[in-house]
């Protein structure tokens, strides 16, 4: 999967947090297979939580590209790709890494 958070490259130690972008830290998700590295457990925790509502909404199998902007607190405007398809939203996450506000945006 392609990340890009913020407008860089990330998802490995190098490049950083798959979600928030952080280059702190050390926690790793196995994630479609691929090894992911994320900040903490609470990204990594919200990262599977938001894939697993884009593929609920989407019904694909798996996500090829996401592209996110924003933080914690403003929220965040993502775009999901797999093969030719788009899919935008905007998420925010709770306390609990769960899905606290999820809107398509057209
Ligand atoms: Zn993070």
């Amino acid at each position: 999967m392609k990340i890009t958070v913020n407008g860089r490259i990330a998802g490995t130690k190098e490049t950083g947090c798959a979600l928030c972008g952080g280059t702190w830290g050390d926690y790793y998700e196995e994630i479609d297979g691929e090894k992911l590295f994320f900040c903490c457990d609470i990204c990594a925790l919200e990262f599977v939580n938001m894939l697993k509502e884009v593929k609920k909404r989407t019904g694909w199998d798996r996500i090829d590209e996401i592209v996110i902007n924003g933080n914690y607190s403003s929220g965040r405007t993502c775009v999901s790709k797999r093969g030719q398809k788009e899919y935008k939203f905007y998420i925010r996450f709770n306390e609990d890494a769960g899905v606290e506000t999820f809107k398509e945006v057209a």
